[in-house]
Formats: C-alpha cells, sequence, structure tokens
C-alpha cells in the first residue's frame, strides 16, 4: 500500500469543522454549519418571522372570513368559495413546515387520535416493547437512586424533568424540530437552575445533566426517534443505497493508512465497524455519541499501528469513511438527526465527542458526494465501478473483498505464490532443456565444421618414387658400383 500517495479528494481543513459564525464551536451540517447555540439563534430569528406572518395570515384569513360572511346574507356562494380560498391557504401552509396555523386550527381531540396513531405504529413486537419498558424501569430506579445523592436539589431536578415529560406528551403533534426545541430548552433551564438555584457544584452539574439525558431520553426514544413526520426514514434508505452502490471502494482509492494485513490492525478495524453499528441499538444520544467517540479511537489505533506514528487529522476522516462505508451502519441518517436534535447541546459542541460526531457528519456528507476525483480515478472507471460494469477486483487480484476473514486471506496468499513458484519451476527446466539443446546443436556443428573443412582440405599422400630417383640420379658415383644382382635359377 503506497501511504504516500497523494490525497486530492478527501480533505477537510480543521477550521471547517467549526461553526461558520467563528464562535469556536463545533458546526454541523444538520445545523446548516453552525454551531448548536448560533444554529438555534437563527432558526429562532426564522422561526419568529414565520411564526409573525402566520399570524398576519390568520388575521387577514378571519378578517376576509368577516367580511365575506357580512354580505353573504344575500348571496349564498360567496361562503363557500371564502372557505374553499382558506382551506387551500391552508394546505399551502402545511407544506411550509412550520405548523403554527395548523395548530390554531386543529381540534385538540386530533392531536390524541395522532398521538396512538404514532404508538401504535412504532411498536415493533410485544417483546421487544416489554425489553424497552424493563429498560425503562430500571432507568428510573438508577435515576431516583441518583438524585438521592443531591438530596434536596434532588426532588426539584426530578420534578422538573416529570414536568418536562409531561408537557412533551402534550406536544406529540408539533413538528419535531419544536419538539426538539423544547428538550434544548430544558436542558438549559435546567444545567442554569443546578448552577444558580440549586447550586450544584460545576464538577457534579455535568454529572446530573448526563443522567437527566439519559432519564428523559429512554422515555421520549420512541416517539422522537426517526419519527412518521420526518422525512428521516426515506434519508436512512438513500444513505444505505448509496454505501451498497459504492461496495468496490478500496482503502487505496480512499489514501486510508491502515493495513489490514497486521492482525491487530485488522482486529481495530472489525472493533470499529462493530462500535458504529452499535450505535443504532441505544437509546439515549449521549450512548450514541459514545460508540461513535469508541469507534474513532479504535480508527486512531489502527492508523498509529499501521504507520508507526501518531495518526493525523488528516489520516481521520478518510479512515473513518472508509469504516462506515464497510460497516453499513443501519439508520444512519435517524440516528444523526436524533443526536443533533435531542442530546444535550453542550456535549456535541465542545470536547472529543463533539468533535468525532461532526466528523462522523462529514464523513456521511462525503460519501453523499463522493465522485471520481475524490477516489483518484478516472471519471470512466468510476462510471463501470458505479454500474457494476466492472469491478476493481478483477483488474487488482490482490485485493479482497472487504468481508474475506483474515485466514481465508492467507490462505489465497499462499496459493498464489505456490503458483508463482511452480511457474517459476516451468521456466527453469525449460531453460534447461533449451541449454542441452543448445549443447547437442554445439557439438552437432562444430562436427560438422570439421568435416566441412576435411572435405574442402583433403589429406593427399604422394607417391614417393620420383623423389628417391631424383636422389639417385644426384649420386655421381653410381656407375662405379657393381650392377644389381639377377635373378638365378639353379637346377638342382
Ligand atoms: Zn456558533
Amino acid at each position: 500500500m503506497n501511504l504516500k500517495s497523494e490525497r486530492r479528494g478527501i480533505h477537510v481543513d480543521q477550521s471547517e469543522l467549526l461553526c461558520k459564525k467563528g464562535c469556536g464551536y463545533y458546526g454541523n451540517p444538520a445545523w446548516q454549519g453552525f454551531c448548536s447555540k448560533c444554529w438555534r439563534e437563527e432558526y429562532h430569528k426564522a422561526r419568529q418571522k414565520q411564526i409573525q406572518e402566520d399570524w398576519e395570515l390568520a388575521e387577514r384569513l378571519q378578517r376576509e372570513e368577516e367580511e365575506a360572511y357580512a354580505s353573504s346574507q344575500s348571496t349564498q356562494g360567496a361562503q363557500s368559495l371564502t372557505f374553499s380560498k382558506f382551506e387551500e391557504k391552508k394546505t399551502n401552509e402545511k407544506t411550509r413546515k412550520v405548523t403554527t396555523v395548523k395548530k390554531f386550527f386543529t381540534a385538540s381531540s386530533r392531536a390524541g387520535a395522532k398521538k396512538a396513531e404514532i404508538q401504535e405504529a412504532k411498536a415493533p413486537s410485544p417483546s421487544i416493547n416489554r425489553q424497552a419498558s424493563i429498560e425503562t424501569d430500571r432507568v428510573s430506579k438508577e435515576f431516583i437512586e441518583f438524585l438521592k445523592t443531591y438530596h434536596k436539589p434532588g426532588q426539584d431536578i426530578y420534578k422538573q424533568c416529570k414536568l418536562f415529560l409531561d408537557t412533551m406528551n402534550h406536544k406529540r403533534d408539533l413538528s419535531i424540530e419544536e419538539q426538539s426545541e423544547c428538550a434544548q430548552d430544558f436542558y438549559q433551564n435546567v444545567a442554569d437552575k443546578l448552577q444558580t438555584r440549586w447550586k450544584v457544584p460545576p464538577e457534579k452539574v455535568e454529572k446530573a445533566m448526563d443522567q437527566i439525558e439519559k432519564y428523559i431520553m429512554t422515555r421520549q426514544y420512541k416517539y422522537v426517534f426517526c419519527p412518521e413526520t420526518t422525512d428521516d426514514e426515506k434519508k436512512d434508505l438513500a444513505v444505505q443505497k448509496r454505501i451498497r452502490a459504492l461496495h468496490w471502494v478500496t482503502p487505496q482509492m480512499l489514501c486510508v493508512p491502515v493495513n489490514e494485513e497486521i492482525p491487530e490492525v485488522s482486529d481495530m478495524v472489525v472493533k470499529a465497524i462493530t462500535d458504529i453499528i452499535e450505535m443504532d441499538s441505544k437509546r439515549v444520544p449521549r450512548d450514541k455519541l459514545a460508540c461513535i467517540t469508541k469507534c474513532s479511537k479504535h480508527i486512531f489505533n489502527a492508523i498509529k499501528i499501521t504507520k508507526n506514528e501518531p495518526a493525523s487529522a488528516d489520516d481521520f476522516l478518510p479512515t473513518l469513511i472508509y469504516i462506515v462505508l464497510k460497516g453499513n451502519p443501519p439508520r444512519l441518517q435517524s440516528n444523526i438527526q436524533y443526536i443533533t436534535r435531542f442530546c444535550n447541546p453542550s456535549r456535541l459542541m465542545t470536547g472529543e465527542d463533539g468533535y468525532y460526531f461532526t466528523n462522523l457528519c462529514c464523513a456521511v456528507a462525503f460519501i453523499e458526494k463522493l465522485d471520481a476525483q475524490s477516489l483518484n480515478l478516472s471519471q470512466e472507471d468510476f462510471d463501470r465501478f458505479m454500474t457494476g460494469q466492472t469491478s476493481p477486483k478483477k483488474q487488482e487480484s490482490d485485493s479482497f473483498s472487504p468481508d474475506v476473514c483474515l485466514g481465508v486471506k492467507q490462505m489465497c496468499k499462499s496459493l498464489d505464490l505456490l503458483s508463482q513458484l511452480n511457474e517459476r519451476q516451468e521456466r527453469i527446466v525449460s531453460e534447461a532443456k533449451k541449454l542441452e539443446k543448445d549443447l547437442i546443436d554445439w557439438t552437432d556443428g562444430i562436427t560438422k565444421e570439421v568435416e566441412d573443412i576435411v572435405e574442402k582440405y583433403p589429406l593427399e599422400i604422394k607417391p614417393k618414387s620420383q623423389a628417391l630417383a631424383a636422389i639417385d640420379s644426384e649420386n655421381v658415383e653410381n656407375d662405379k658400383l657393381p650392377p644389381p644382382l639377377q635373378p638365378q635359377v639353379y637346377a638342382g
């Protein structure tokens, strides 16, 4: 894995994680880049304007209706005309999310009916319900035990919480944003009272706030988590589908500095995925945040072991994206929205929980807009992978599907090595055969060359007689010698 490769797509400047108003707290995409505090200020302004407009509309409608009624004594059709106009305007209002007008005109009996509807729809199965109510009882008992250590303020805290829960029960037909605002107001009021009225020491305030959140949100959860009045569920499905479509993304493409071949690292990756999936099973926003923080710490460890040095923030976000892609956590958007709406805001604005949560929101935003460039791919490759025409795994045989366990990976690697060895051996044998043939050819060649030369220059042995005569002829004293003996035949 090339850890030094250029990171083109995924980079977030740390300042981008902060509130865009520059107050120094962590911002969040759900609050349009503001921190919880600034967002509420902005939201408040917008809402005040909306309420003002709604009032004006309501007043105008009433005026019109009265005028119409006054003149309708003679003309019968006028009233129904105005009424239909009113109905039309009311429908328009509904699409504008703010339900203030609806509140004015809604009969209180409808609210009750709706509440029952929600409860019914939210009841998945009797056994889960029973389990939830056991947990609610346990949390209540723990809360009361905890409050006992606060003596008199403890009773007041309990009363405030009860009052809040009762109020919320009567506000079920409000939009989720308005319910969220009630919760945020409650957190703020209680925190203020803890400090100023009940004089609880600062170190105990935070602990008390955590317990209060646990108590109220365990009870609120089934009404305000992924409510039907929102498009949270639709968003969940969209993210889930998107993550599934991106199943082919490899750590290399995201420049993730995590080497899963190191068993310790792969262990950390598995733990991080488990943590982020576990988030959905928690009911208290803070418990959900704790899962994100645990997951993030495992990621930091995985990077640290791989790189042999502490992880940087630049390493963290791509790795978090990778973990989210690998884990495809259930109801991701609902969980993020729920935390944003109902967590004690001071937890999201500062501290490590806030930091990791903001990063998770960023990771999801990145996943939604991940493109060829951010994955260091060409547009053609990206399109082909997205449409499933081909997969990068076919191109790189050494990358495995994310779900293959370590043992299988090792085995595949060994098999791969064996086949490489086999290939090499075959090559050696064929080289040796070639060498043998070359030697034979060489011997043959030499023999032939020698033969050719012998043929071209044959060995001639010339007759010696003439030469001897010549030697004799030069012998001047030849004639002094006796004549050679002549063979004679003897009779006898
Ligand atoms: Zn701010």
